[in-house]
């Protein structure tokens, strides 16, 4: 079995071999290739800890194995450690015997990061040039870095519900030599893309702040009862998503549903543009949506990757087990 720490995956992983471990598992996913077991998620009851497996298996990638871990609110305060922890474990599918055991941290954000940038690809207008943030917690950093390189944007304009956070943005698009401006809501509505990354339960962007041609990513809904945007605006857009079953129960597409203002069968997958199946955008003054949930699957394909380039590097640490 391969270890590779969490220490080393800053050093290996890259955002490009991020972006194409989730752009072919979500491909997978809509051939029926791939698909993702039942998400587990419990409250411990110790340290007010939120505790779950997500996993899957990719017949056509042989990628099978879990993402263990959650959200121990009181890491930082008390032990200084970050409060999301996660490891993910993959198996031989031909034997059943573990193969690799990954830290799992730094590479949800790369896999989350990689998921809005798939998006973009395949959504957005390609003469995009203003990208939109809401949000600038520790995701949203990541989210932009990625989304930059996806189209040639020439502004970002960012707006958080705790505008003191902005400067975690506004210093990412500095390092892209792109200029930054905050905005209020209504101002998002001069954005070509937009990507929504916050921890809300109500929504802050409104159908009338999105622009005709506009492409939203709404990453940080994740589970029920969260919410970023308004219900209205799923209505508006042709909707897109990594897993349908996701989108509408824990996913943003959970409240147009459950309102009865769209249907499960108004969701597509992402994937399915990805293999051409589905047309995905189909004209210049569409607004398109994509409700990234977060599956097991982006999780083990970006730990797949990243172990072959530890072994490639000779950073992998064997162990008989
Ligand atoms: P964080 O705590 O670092 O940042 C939280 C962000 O939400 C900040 O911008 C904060 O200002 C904003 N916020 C908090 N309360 C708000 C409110 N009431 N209204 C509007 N904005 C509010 O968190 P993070 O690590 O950046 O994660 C952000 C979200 O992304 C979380 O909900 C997390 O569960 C989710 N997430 C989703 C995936 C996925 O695959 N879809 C993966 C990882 C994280």
């Amino acid at each position: 079995m391969l270890i590779v720490p969490e220490r080393e995956i800053a050093d290996l992983m890259t955002r490009q071999a991020a972006f194409d471990a989730v752009e072919k598992v979500f491909a997978a996913m809509a051939s029926g290739d791939a698909y993702n077991f039942p998400v587990v998620r419990e409250a411990i009851g110790h340290e007010d800890a939120l505790y779950g497996f997500k996993g899957g298996f990719d017949r056509a990638g042989l990628t099978l194995g879990l993402k263990a871990g959650g959200y121990w609110p009181n890491n930082l305060e008390k032990r200084g450690l970050i409060n999301h922890q996660s490891t993910v474990f993959l198996f031989d599918p031909d034997t059943g015997k573990p193969s690799a055991m990954v830290g799992g941290n730094l590479l949800t954000a790369l896999r989350t990061a990689a998921a809005s940038s798939v998006s973009i690809k395949h959504l957005a207008r390609a003469d995009a040039t203003v990208i939109g943030m809401i949000g600038a917690g520790h995701q949203a950093a990541f989210q932009l870095r990625a989304a930059l390189e996806q189209r040639k944007f020439e502004k970002v304009i960012g707006w958080n519900y705790h505008p003191e956070m902005l400067p975690n943005i506004e210093k990412v698009a500095n390092e892209a030599g792109v200029p930054f401006e905050a905005v209020e809501l209504d101002g998002m509505s001069e954005a070509d893309v937009i990507i929504s990354i916050t921890s809300a339960f109500a929504p802050s962007l409104m159908a009338e702040h999105v622009g005709p041609g506009t492409h939203v990513a709404c990453m940080g809904t994740d589970t029920k009862g969260k919410q970023e945007v308004e219900a209205a605006l799923l209505v508006k857009a042709t909707v897109f998503t990594d897993e349908v079953a996701q989108s509408v129960t824990i996913g943003e597409a959970q409240h147009a549903v459950a309102q009865g203002l769209i249907k499960e069968s108004d969701v597509a997958q992402l994937g399915a543009v990805i293999n051409g199946t589905n047309p995905g955008r189909t004209s210049g003054d569409q607004i398109t949506l994509f409700d990234g949930t977060g599956v097991g699957l982006q999780d083990l394909a970006v730990a797949a990757s990243v172990v072959d380039l530890a072994v490639q590097k000779g950073i992998a640490i064997k162990v008989d087990f």
